[in-house]
């Protein structure tokens, strides 16, 4: 594995200062891979590993602690051989799958992970149409351990009824409802751009400005940032009220 790219960020937090390591490297399986491993202060580390896939662009990752190895694999849409080669070569221990939503790029090759890994898989109870076995229904509020970390879920329905946000630490996983510069589009089914403005505004635009936002798709000028910037650079998070959203987002 030849590492192409080494650069170090601080960002600075109140009470928390984070460290992000970014390394993209160029695997032996042919894909260029961002990896991020998140070192905490007070020693705690988390292991975050964000993996581009398939034809959408979307991001794939690995979130779990260092410590057990143990990690959650979110959103198992495409290129599983190649993840789990990913995750052993690292000795991770998947414990878990968990989804942010249904849409088929998220999970197409959720029943074929279920084949290699015998792990429970985590999808908001609002998803519909969702069957596999090892099916925990979260909601939101509801945490799942990984290891030595718990991840929180937030429910964000907009994009679709049921999107599922994941917070650990300063680390938010938005899937699709929240993108760098961008956010889900809101007229597929499931969807409604007024819980979308709810979901953006009541409840990710309420945690701390320095959560780093980790989106589903790679459609913006960086692979993450926080949420901070996005106030500043995201135009859906530009909106006055819930009308200036509407005509911005639906062009109504
Ligand atoms: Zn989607």
């Amino acid at each position: 594995m030849e590492i192409c790219l080494r650069a170090y960020q601080n960002v600075g937090t109140n009470s928390l200062k984070t460290l992000i390591k970014f390394i993209t490297c160029q695997s032996e399986l042919g894909h260029d891979i961002l990896e991020r491993k998140i070192f905490m202060k007070q020693q705690k580390e988390i292991i975050l590993d964000q993996i581009p896939v398939g034809p959408m662009a979307n991001f794939q990752y690995f979130i779990g602690d260092q410590q057990t190895k143990k990690v959650a694999l979110v959103d198992p849409g495409w290129d599983i051989d190649e993840m789990l080669t990913i995750a052993d070569k690292k000795n991770y221990i998947i414990v878990a799958v968990v989804c942010t939503h249904a849409h088929y790029d998220h999970i197409k090759e959720l029943e074929y992970l279920l084949g290699l890994r015998d792990v429970p898989v985590s999808i908001s109870k609002y998803e519909s149409g969702v069957s596999c076995k090892n099916l925990k229904k979260c909601e939101d509020g509801d945490k799942i351990k990984i290891g030595n970390i718990e991840l929180t879920c937030i429910h964000t329905p907009g994009h679709s009824a049921g999107d599922m946000c994941f917070l650990c630490g300063d680390i938010l996983l938005t899937g699709d409802t929240l993108f760098i510069d961008g956010c889900g589009r809101c007229d597929l089914a499931g969807g409604n751009p007024k819980k979308m403005y709810d979901s953006l505004f009541n409840k990710i635009a309420k945690l701390p400005d320095a959560t780093i936002i980790y989106p589903g798709h790679d459609y913006g000028p960086t692979p993450s940032a926080t949420l901070a910037s996005q106030k500043q650079t995201n135009p859906y998070l530009q909106s006055e009220s819930l009308e200036d959203f509407l005509h911005y987002r639906m062009g109504i």
